[in-house]
C-alpha cells in the first residue's frame, strides 16, 4: 500500500515524511493528544461494544477461529481493557483530583519522587512503552500528596502516547496544579515497537526530559542527576 496516498488523503504533509516514516521514527504532530471533537459522544458501554466487534474482525481476518474456547472472549476482553484500563487516560473524567496542602514545614528545597513505574502504549504501533518517570518540583507554598504525583503519571500514560508528549503533559499538569514553573520530569523508557519489531534493538532506552523554571540551569540539572543516580 502506498502510505503517501494515505497521508495525502488525510491532508497531512509533515515536511515530506510519509505515514510510515512518521511511525517508525516516532515523529509526532502536537503536544496535545490528537482527539476528535466528538470523542465522548459515545458512552463507554457503546465504545466497548464497537471495539469488541471490530477486534473480532481483526482476529477473523488474521484467520483465527473465534469459536475456539480460548479465543471466544478475547474481543470483549480487549475492548474492556482498552476503555477501562490502558486507554482510560483519554477520558478527562478519569483525571486524578488533586488536593494541595500548605507547605507547613517551609521545606523549600527540591522534592524528588523517583522511579515511578508506568506502562503506556506507542501511538504509532499500539504496543507497550514501559518505563520509569522521575519527578521533581520546588514548592511555591503548596505541596501535593506523593501518591498524586504517581497518579498524574499513570493518567497520562494510559493513552496512546509518544514519550516526548507524555513528558510534556506530565510537566504541564504539575505546573498548573502546583502553580509553579519549577518542575522537572525525566522519563526513561523502553519501546517494545523498537525492541520486539522494526530494528529489533533490545538494549536501547529513550530518555526525555523537561526542566522548567529554576530546574533549567546546569547546576540544578546536575543536582537532580545526582539524586537520581543515588
Ligand atoms: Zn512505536
Amino acid at each position: 500500500m502506498n502510505t503517501e496516498t494515505i497521508s495525502q488523503k488525510n491532508g497531512h504533509h509533515l515536511n515530506g515524511f510519509s505515514a510510515e516514516d512518521i511511525g517508525d521514527d516516532h515523529l509526532f504532530t502536537s503536544l496535545d493528544t490528537p482527539m476528535k471533537p466528538n470523542a465522548f459522544e459515545m458512552s463507554n458501554d457503546e465504545k466497548k461494544q464497537r471495539i469488541s466487534i471490530l477486534f473480532s474482525e481483526i482476529m477473523d481476518v488474521l484467520g483465527l477461529d473465534l469459536t475456539d474456547d480460548s479465543l471466544q472472549g478475547t474481543p470483549d476482553r480487549v475492548a474492556k481493557m482498552y476503555v477501562e484500563e490502558i486507554f482510560s487516560g483519554l477520558d478527562p473524567e478519569n483525571k486524578p483530583k488533586i488536593a494541595l496542602f500548605d507547605n507547613k514545614y517551609q521545606y523549600n528545597q527540591m522534592l524528588v519522587e523517583k522511579n515511578i513505574t508506568f506502562y503506556s502504549n506507542c501511538e504509532h504501533h499500539f504496543v507497550p512503552i514501559i518505563g520509569k518517570a522521575h519527578i521533581a518540583y520546588k514548592s511555591s507554598g503548596k505541596v501535593i500528596g506523593l501518591s498524586k504525583l504517581n497518579r498524574i503519571v499513570q493518567y497520562y500514560a494510559k493513552r496512546p502516547q509518544v514519550q516526548e508528549r507524555l513528558t510534556n503533559q506530565i510537566a504541564n499538569e504539575l505546573k498548573t496544579v502546583l502553580d509553579t514553573e519549577d518542575v522537572a520530569v525525566i522519563i526513561d523508557a523502553k519501546h517494545l515497537c523498537v525492541s520486539s519489531r522494526g530494528v529489533k534493538d533490545d538494549t536501547s532506552a529513550t530518555v526525555t526530559t523537561y526542566y522548567g523554571g529554576e530546574f533549567n540551569t546546569p547546576a540544578k540539572i546536575a543536582e537532580l542527576q545526582n539524586y537520581l543516580n543515588n
